[in-house]
């Protein structure tokens, strides 16, 4: 038996409760891990809230990322004992998922945890993190460097933007974060944002064009933020949208692009090639990096991770929130 958050859905939405299931109910899948470490992403806290339609399957199993090490393996790339990671492929949303004391997967799915990264560390970084890497090397991909001029990341206290934050200030860019939450301005600037302002500056409609800013972005937020971001970048700008915190819509003009030559780059962490992902999760086992985790980061219980859910959805939590599931 091992216990896991389950998802039910239910006449008026979608329930979640602990339980103790059977290791046979587990999905199919040729490796069996024990869980170390889940965390929190926003897409988890929809899920088990119920307030997005990420779930697509019950009942479910949540959690889209997690940590820990192989019991059991039919696959000749791992074998029992070997420390592993994985986040995406449609884990916690359409397979079984990481918030459980096991969780049976496809190994073409899992990573090997890089070396010099514990699992605690990778959970640490999680979902979020690894998306915040891949918006940096996007924005990297196109040309972008330090000393170009300003990056702006939106949503900097969530666990993409916080993150975010911290690589570009660990590569020598300038960073200003974007926030809601103007108590937290210390703390961004103590990950390594160089400014910090106020997300209302963004957040309502804006014009086609204004003034030239940032050389990059990463935005986490979408809809007007995003519009008034690609708006304010500058010539030849890169802004990397990941993420819809503000909404799904994205009330803009074709101006920025045909008038500036600024770059509008996607980022999808979830369906991500095999060798990307290593990639980033290499670039994320930097020494100075991992060092600094520990202070954007809150642990919790399984227990706890539905309530904190809420919390997360509420704009509540700064930082990531990691899920010791042990
Ligand atoms: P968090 O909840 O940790 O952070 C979101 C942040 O966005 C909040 O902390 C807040 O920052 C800001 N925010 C919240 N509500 C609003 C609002 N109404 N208007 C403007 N800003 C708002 O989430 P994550 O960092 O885990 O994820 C952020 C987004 O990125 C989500 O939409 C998520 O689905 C998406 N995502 C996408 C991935 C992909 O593969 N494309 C992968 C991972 C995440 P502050 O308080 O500082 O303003």
């Amino acid at each position: 038996m091992f216990k896991a958050i389950l998802l039910n859905k239910t006449d008026t939405g979608t329930s979640a409760h602990i339980e103790s299931l059977d290791e046979a109910a587990l999905p199919e899948g040729d490796v069996t891990v024990e869980v170390d470490y889940s965390t929190l992403n926003y897409k988890d806290g929809l899920a088990i809230t119920g307030a997005g339609p990420v779930v697509r399957q019950f009942p479910m199993v949540p959690g889209v990322d997690f940590a820990g090490r192989v019991r059991k393996s039919a696959s000749p790339r791992f074998k029992a004992g070997d420390a592993v990671v994985l986040n995406g492929w449609g884990v916690g949303e359409l397979h079984w998922g990481g918030l459980a004391e096991l969780a049976r997967v496809r190994s073409e799915w899992l990573m090997p945890l890089p070396a010099g990264m514990n699992a605690a560390q990778a959970m640490a970084i999680g979902t979020a993190g690894y998306t915040a890497m891949l918006c940096v090397q996007t924005l990297e991909r196109h040309g972008v460097r330090p000393g170009d001029g300003e990056i702006i990341v939106t949503g900097a206290n969530g666990g993409v933007g916080s993150i975010a934050i911290m690589i570009l200030a660990q590569r020598g860019y300038q960073v200003v974060a974007s926030t809601g939450r103007p108590a937290e301005r210390e703390r961004l600037l103590s990950l390594g944002a160089h400014e910090v302002i106020d997300r209302a500056t963004l957040s309502g409609p804006g014009k086609p064009l204004a003034k030239e800013r940032w050389a990059g972005a990463v935005d986490s937020v979408g809809s007007h933020t995003l519009a008034n971001v690609c708006a304010s970048a500058r010539r030849g700008g890169v802004v990397t949208a990941c993420g819809l915190a503000q909404g799904m819509d994205f009330p803009a003009t074709v101006a920025p692009f045909i008038l500036r030559g600024v770059t509008l780059a996607g980022v999808d962490s979830v369906y991500e090639p095999m060798d990307t992902r290593l990639s980033a999760w290499d670039a994320l086992a930097e020494p100075a990096l991992l060092a600094r985790l520990a202070g954007n980061t809150r642990e919790i219980g399984l227990t706890e991770a539905i309530d904190v859910a809420r919390g997360l959805l509420a704009g509540q939590i700064a930082g990531r929130v990691r899920v010791d599931v042990r």
